[in-house]
């Protein structure tokens, strides 16, 4: 294996904000008060905080100049027309409508788009994506490769849709069954990995076969086409905006949350390529729900923010660092031995924790065994992508059985250095030493929907 390279950060940096390192002792209290869930640490209890790349990220000097240029008027604010601009010129959508963040978008969109009882089919649903498809009545089904649950094996695009599976579901239902497609780019759930450009023209195929929309889910769309750009034929040379603009060419709408590759704290929203009925019944759903549909919940600020964010969040040399530093960081885990999903995702590395702890099963939650480790060692928080997330079968109240239990480092953006990166390495070196050791994890307190978020747990007897 060639030596871990951490590439140079392409800015510097105007501002810090400190950091807080608390003893073993009370991390151990702070755990124990947080019932074992990451999720209900306090923040100032946390050292490096890789729980989410959302809404983490470190604004520029240029965003933090647009604040000043924020246009509060309750109706048609200049910053709206700006995200418009950038939309238009981007993704080559003619229509936005503004929402707080990409829940917003979803529980604004999805209503206008499905029959209860029918099936969203996607490459994989994120996790606020399947609860408003259930919301709104309708199913969410997943059509992962099976590259993807193949954490050891290299592919170029393990978040691909499964296309032929997809075929085969849609015969066996009936098209009238399905509601809409949502491709996922970069795939989250499937460890932040990539989705082809070729995978979405077949996408298409099917979508127009059948007559369905294709909604593009698009936190992390900056760095699927990066992805693209370095690893599919025929793309080395094509800008980054160009690959965008050929990506979304094979869809109808996007729904984004810009608290990712767009670098802003809060804001999301939905764009629509040119079907005009459906942006107008997303006005009118956003009025209620989230706001006026010039602002949909956000200040003019924050959107002159968002419209500056979704071009820095596409700059090559910006995402060369990304991607680059993400990589790093699942280098030097696998210098020292801890097994991750290969090659790694754009916005987080993946520890694969069923290999780290084949004693315990996947109801205990091994990952959250990982997790807590991991906090207790070295002051890091993780979080948890495997059964603690994915829940149980709405009809049957079984626990589902998650194709893979993963740790989840979620890199923010412009935020931690190389040495920070370096520290998290050192800290999994000691989980590592006590793997064996480690135990499962039962409630304690369930919640009925999304219940990771506020979930109690209890350890196991070993
Ligand atoms: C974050 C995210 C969402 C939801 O967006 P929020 O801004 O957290 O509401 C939806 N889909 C994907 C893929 C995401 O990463």
């Amino acid at each position: 294996m060639t030596k871990a390279v951490h590439p140079a950060e392409p800015f510097k940096i105007k501002m810090v904000e400190p950091l807080n390192m608390i003893s073993e002792e009370q991390r151990k209290k702070a755990l124990q008060e947080a019932g074992y869930n990451p999720f209900l640490l306090k923040s100032k209890d946390v050292y490096i905080d890789l729980l989410t790349d959302s809404g983490t990220g470190a604004m520029s000097d240029n965003q933090w100049a647009g604040i000043m240029l924020g246009d509060e008027s309750y109706a048609g604010s200049r910053n709206y027309y700006n995200i418009c601009d950038a939309v238009k010129d981007i993704f080559n959508y003619n229509y936005v409508v503004p929402t707080h963040q990409g829940r917003g978008a979803e529980q604004v969109l999805f209503p206008l788009l499905v029959k209860p009882g029918q099936y969203v089919c996607s490459n994989f649903h994120f996790d606020t994506t399947k609860a408003h498809v259930e919301l709104s009545g309708a199913i969410a089904k997943n059509f992962l490769i099976p590259q993807a649950t193949d954490t050891g094996t290299y592919y170029d695009f393990k978040g691909n849709f499964n296309i032929p599976a997809l075929e085969e579901f849609i015969e066996e239902v009936g098209p009238d069954n399905v509601a809409f497609f949502i491709m996922t780019v970069t795939n989250n759930s499937a460890g932040g990995q990539p989705v082809s450009m070729a995978n979405m023209k077949e996408l298409r195929r099917v979508a127009d076969k059948y007559g369905k929309k294709i909604v593009i889910d698009s936190a992390r769309f900056a760095e699927n086409a990066m992805f693209i750009k370095k690893r599919e034929a025929g793309y080395e040379k094509t800008s980054i905006k160009e690959i965008i603009r050929e990506m979304y060419s094979y869809a109808d709408i996007l729904t984004m949350s810009a608290k990712k590759d767009a670098i802003v704290n809060i804001g999301g929203m939905i764009a629509i390529k040119d079907d005009e009925e459906i942006y107008k019944g997303t006005q009118a759903r956003c009025v209620p729900m989230e706001g006026f549909a010039t602002y949909g919940g956000l200040a003019g600020r924050d959107m002159e923010a968002l419209a500056r964010g979704l071009y820095e969040g596409i700059q090559e040399e910006y995402l060369e660092y990304r991607l680059g530093q993400v990589k790093y960081l699942g280098d030097r885990l696998m210098e020292i031995g801890v097994p991750i999903q290969y090659p790694t995702g754009g916005h987080a590395v993946f520890v694969d924790a069923k290999k780290i702890l084949p004693h315990i099963p996947g109801d205990q939650f091994p990952a959250q065994a990982i997790c807590n480790a991991l906090y207790l060692a070295a002051g890091v928080r993780a979080v948890e992508i495997g059964s603690f997330l994915l829940g149980r079968n709405p009809k049957t109240g079984k626990q589902e059985e998650s194709p893979m239990e993963l740790v989840r480092l979620t890199i923010p953006r412009r935020v931690y250095t190389q040495s920070h990166m370096d520290y998290i390495v050192e800290g999994f070196r000691k989980v590592m030493e006590q793997k064996d050791q480690l135990t499962g994890f039962t409630f304690e307190y369930e919640p009925p929907v999304l219940r990771h978020f506020l979930a109690r747990l209890k350890p196991l007897e070993k």
